[in-house]
């Protein structure tokens, strides 16, 4: 069946040798590739193509990964459920009717019908990990820092990273080890070890580093849970769905069995992050999105005499709805007058969300939630109504509000076969902890 995943399938053959030889790996169509047209998504980009490869990609490509196509999304990035694609709706393989979650829809449809090993998204409010738990794979959120963005279409850059999508645990933490890592063409990159420091591997997180100084994150896949502490956020499970919550208790009772122990924990900034995310997130889209005018990105609005008037008639054909309302939401956040009573406000709330986590996880190993408070949406639904659209990311955007890394897993079915994720979220550059926890239930 097609799912519409693809934006563009064209075959980028990485190295002949390497750890993911063999292995494909399909990218979220806003991650440039030489010479392989990059859309976001939107028509605004239709025709794009960048001169050069992502620090990602770079990377797939020694690694000797082969690139299947560029993957279907919502356009720039700004959606829950990959229907405000230029290049239509995307379909779920494993709940068809439904939406495969958003906006890295394509590259979860990708991996859960089976047509790539693997694939990358991007997270700036939960991309990678709404996705995966709609169509029921594994999905992580890397810590703000241990990827380079270097090559990203940017939508709002303090809160995005790219991150993997894999039918596994394990895969996915061996497609985070080839792409993490400092990067010189990214100043926000860090090294995990370097800002973990020394003495803070625990029993529960290991050592992030191997003895050849690389990355390790697949040893920690190994399903031990054996004495870990879970911290239960109350907040992320008020006003989830009963079968949601249902599978998410099932869960943390099969984690009980292996071990593991959890206590209910209250974060109160949490009622406040989806507010503060899209007061964050459409405020950097609106100077992000500045660039397609026309003139230095995007579709020409033909000049005629008036720069403005060019300007205004390439915005008009080249976004759709959903961008062109966060452009203006954004651009009236951050106007004279209203930028205290908004983004300032928004910035404390981030404060105070990532204040929150560091308590709560100063008293757990990781902290565990439903991926999302819904069961994939029938499609359509949401068109109408962003705002509930907005709703939807509760539990997802407060982990980039806070930089912090988290993965979803699958975690059973609604009553009519619909996938549920769990989301563990863990403290900063801890992607060996919630790997271990994820993949105690993988
Ligand atoms: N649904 C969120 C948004 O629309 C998250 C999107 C994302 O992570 N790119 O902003």
């Amino acid at each position: 069946m097609d799912y519409n995943a693809y934006v563009t399938e064209e075959r980028i053959e990485g190295a002949e040798e390497g750890r993911l030889a063999g292995r494909t790996v399909a990218v979220k169509d806003n991650i440039s590739t030489a010479g392989v047209r990059t859309t976001c998504g939107s028509a605004m980009l239709a025709d794009y193509v960048p001169p050069y490869d992502a620090t990602v990609v770079e990377r797939l490509k020694e690694a000797g990964a082969t690139i299947p196509g560029k993957t279907n999304m919502d356009e720039f990035g700004m959606g829950t459920t990959t229907e405000t694609s230029a290049f239509g709706p995307v379909e779920n393989p494993a709940a068809e009717g439904y939406v495969p979650g958003g906006s890295s829809g394509g590259s979860a449809a990708v991996v859960a019908a089976g047509d790539a090993d693997m694939a990358l998204g991007s997270d700036t409010g939960g991309s990678v990990r709404c996705p995966a738990a709609f169509c029921g794979v594994v999905g992580i959120k890397p810590t703000y820092g241990l990827v380079s963005r270097y090559g990203l279409i940017a939508y709002a850059n303090s809160l995005e990273q790219i991150g993997p999508i894999a039918p596994t645990v394990e895969e996915a933490a061996e497609l985070l080890e080839v792409i993490a890592g400092p990067d010189e063409r990214d100043a926000t990159t860090r090294d995990a070890s370097e800002a973990l420091g020394d003495g803070e591997a625990t029993a529960i997180t290991g050592d992030v580093t191997d003895e050849d100084g690389g990355y390790d994150f697949v040893s920690a896949a190994d399903g031990d849970v054996d004495g870990m502490e879970i911290g239960v956020p109350t907040e992320l499970l008020d006003g989830a769905d009963d079968a949601v919550v249902e599978q998410f208790w099932a869960a943390i009772d099969d984690l009980e069995a292996a071990g593991a122990s959890y206590h209910e924990v209250t974060l109160p900034s949490l009622e406040h992050a989806v507010e503060a995310y899209y007061v964050i997130a459409t405020s950097e889209a609106s100077s992000n999105l500045a660039r397609f005018d026309g003139v230095r990105y995007g579709v020409s609005g033909g000049y005629d005499g008036d720069w403005n008037e060019a300007f205004a008639r390439a915005r008009e054909e080249g976004f759709g709805p959903e961008v062109k309302r966060r452009v203006l939401l954004g651009t009236f956040a951050l106007s004279a007058g209203y930028q205290d009573k908004y983004y300032k406000k928004a910035q404390d709330a981030r404060a105070w969300v990532k204040q929150d986590f560091d308590e709560a996880l100063g008293a757990a190993d990781v902290l565990a939630s439903p991926t999302m408070p819904v069961p994939p949406l029938e499609r359509g639904e949401s068109l109408d109504d962003p705002l509930q659209m907005y709703l939807a990311d509760a539990n997802t955007t407060p982990v980039n509000l806070a930089n912090l890394p988290a993965i979803s897993v699958p975690a059973g079915e609604t009553g009519d076969d619909r996938p549920v994720g769990l989301q563990f979220v863990g403290p900063a550059f801890g992607e060996r902890a919630v790997i271990r926890a994820g993949s105690a239930l993988g």
